[in-house]
């Protein structure tokens, strides 16, 4: 066993990333950052060629609490030798291949990350540490960062379905299910499902499918909304206002933001839109491609590579049926308690649906001692507010994380105040202090 470490990372992708690149220069922390992946990737699953960044590359690991590390995204294209061709190209938005790969050059520069090593258990030891079995040996601990990321959500009636040619989105290209001259049923009307439909579209003519079909719940294939107004839920002055509410507004807020996160982004609308115009009205096809919004798919029958799918049609109340035999399940991520916190599970404070209970500085409630602190990053959007998912207050948050590590103000980031007035006036929540 060698000596005990300040902090364990549990995890490395961007958000454990941005706190390893915010602590590097901090030297009397010692801190290491575990991942079972042979090396950084950052959802390679879905890492489609033209698929780009929802978010201002401005919000990259380091730069919203220190925009003078070496390890931003201008300091990237610096020293990859691109920076003028970069602002030649002027992107409306940038590449998600090349923010992974900024992701990765920053990755490669950190000695406080370890890959292909798995962390399979957490305990707390009566000498007062986390014991952490990484492979076939214990670290131990006096702080944990979590940040596992969140796990594939697949509904109820494709449970038991999974396999060669029924795959969730995260595994599209990993799995590459076989779609030439197939039927290609795609459920799901976000971001994700309208990559993969628009990548099916695009196909040529010996890897096209026979056909596809587009299933959404939602009553159109719905625009993010990245109005400069609504931005504001994805800084820190919201976040304060958001966190002073109790729990059931919370969720009614967060319910009326759905759009902000998860709608489709304008180019992808844009392109999918001209393909669809392409093959109706130019290459006289109208059978390879049906878009069926407002549809909850309620039913699986069939087995793989026969399916037959039943559909609600929440526009005029019908029930159809469509056969296909390819399906991909764009359905979404859930947080879950990753299995290698088992054996803590007893001290933490967990609520009425098995989430953590967050307390200050993105820490988890727990019986332990005070100064042994548990932070997790994404894992309670229900508590911390719609941006806990997004890269957006990545930097921020990480600075937050190691300002309470290490008990004092590393990172100055406090005092972002809202142009938007939330609270109602006089109302004791404006005077709260953030409460995480
Ligand atoms: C396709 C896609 C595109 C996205 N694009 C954007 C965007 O443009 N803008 C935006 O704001 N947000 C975006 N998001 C949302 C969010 O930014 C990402 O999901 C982000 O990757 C979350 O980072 P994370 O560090 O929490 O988790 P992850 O990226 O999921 O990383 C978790 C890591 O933990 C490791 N791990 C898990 N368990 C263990 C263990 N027991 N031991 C060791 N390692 C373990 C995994 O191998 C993995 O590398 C996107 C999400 C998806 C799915």
């Amino acid at each position: 066993m060698t000596q005990s470490l300040d902090l364990a990372g549990i995890g490395i992708g961007p958000f454990n990333l941005s706190l390893a690149a915010l602590l590097d220069p901090q030297t009397e922390v010692s801190a290491r950052f575990f991942d079972r992946r042979a090396d950084f990737a950052w959802h390679p699953g879905m890492m489609l060629p033209n698929a780009t960044l929802q978010t201002s590359w401005l919000k990259d690991l380091v730069a919203a609490a220190d925009p003078t590390s070496r390890y931003s995204f201008l300091a990237y294209l610096v020293a990859t030798k691109r920076l003028y061709r970069f602002i030649s190209a002027e992107f409306d938005a940038i590449l998600r291949r090349e923010f992974a790969d900024y992701m990765g050059w920053v990755a490669g520069q950190l000695e406080s990350l370890r890959f292909e090593q798995t962390v399979s258990a957490v305990d707390f030891g009566p000498d007062g540490l986390f014991h952490l079995t990484v492979n076939d040996t214990t670290v131990t601990a006096r702080n944990l960062s979590l940040a596992t990321g969140p796990v594939p959500a697949t509904p109820a009636w494709a449970e038991g379905a999974l396999g060669p040619n029924c795959v969730h989105s995260s595994r599209f290209l990993l799995d590459a299910p076989k779609v030439a001259g197939r039927r290609v049923i795609v459920v799901g009307g976000g971001q994700s499902g309208a990559e993969i439909v628009l990548d099916l579209l695009n196909r040529s003519d010996a890897a096209a499918p026979a056909a596809v079909t587009w299933i959404s719940r939602r009553p159109t294939f719905a625009p993010i909304d990245e109005a400069p107004f609504t931005n504001e839920y994805f800084m820190p002055g919201y976040l304060e206002a958001f966190l002073a509410q109790p729990p059931q507004r919370k969720e009614r807020i967060l319910a009326s933001q759905k759009l902000a996160s998860d709608g489709i982004s304008h180019a992808t609308l844009r392109a999918l839109y001209q393909r669809l115009y392409e093959i109706t009205y130019l290459d006289r096809r109208r059978d390879f491609a049906a878009l069926l919004p407002y549809r909850d798919a309620i039913a699986l029958d069939g087995g793989s590579g026969a399916y037959r799918l039943t559909l609600r049609n929440g526009f005029d109340g019908g029930i159809e049926t469509i056969d296909g035999a390819v399906l991909i399940l764009a359905t979404g991520y859930r947080i879950a308690l990753p299995a290698c916190l088992d054996p803590l599970r007893p001290r933490l404070s967990l609520d009425d649906d098995r989430r953590f209970v967050m307390g200050r500085d993105y820490c988890v409630t727990w019986d332990g001692p005070d100064d042994r602190r548990i932070f997790a990053q994404n894992v309670g959007r229900q508590t911390l507010g719609i941006a806990d998912p997004q890269l957006s207050l990545m930097a921020w948050r990480s600075a937050r994380i190691v300002n309470a590590l290490m008990g004092r103000t590393v990172y100055a980031v406090d005092g972002d105040v809202s142009l938007l007035r939330w609270e109602t006036a006089g109302d004791a929540g404006r005077d709260l202090k953030l409460a995480i």
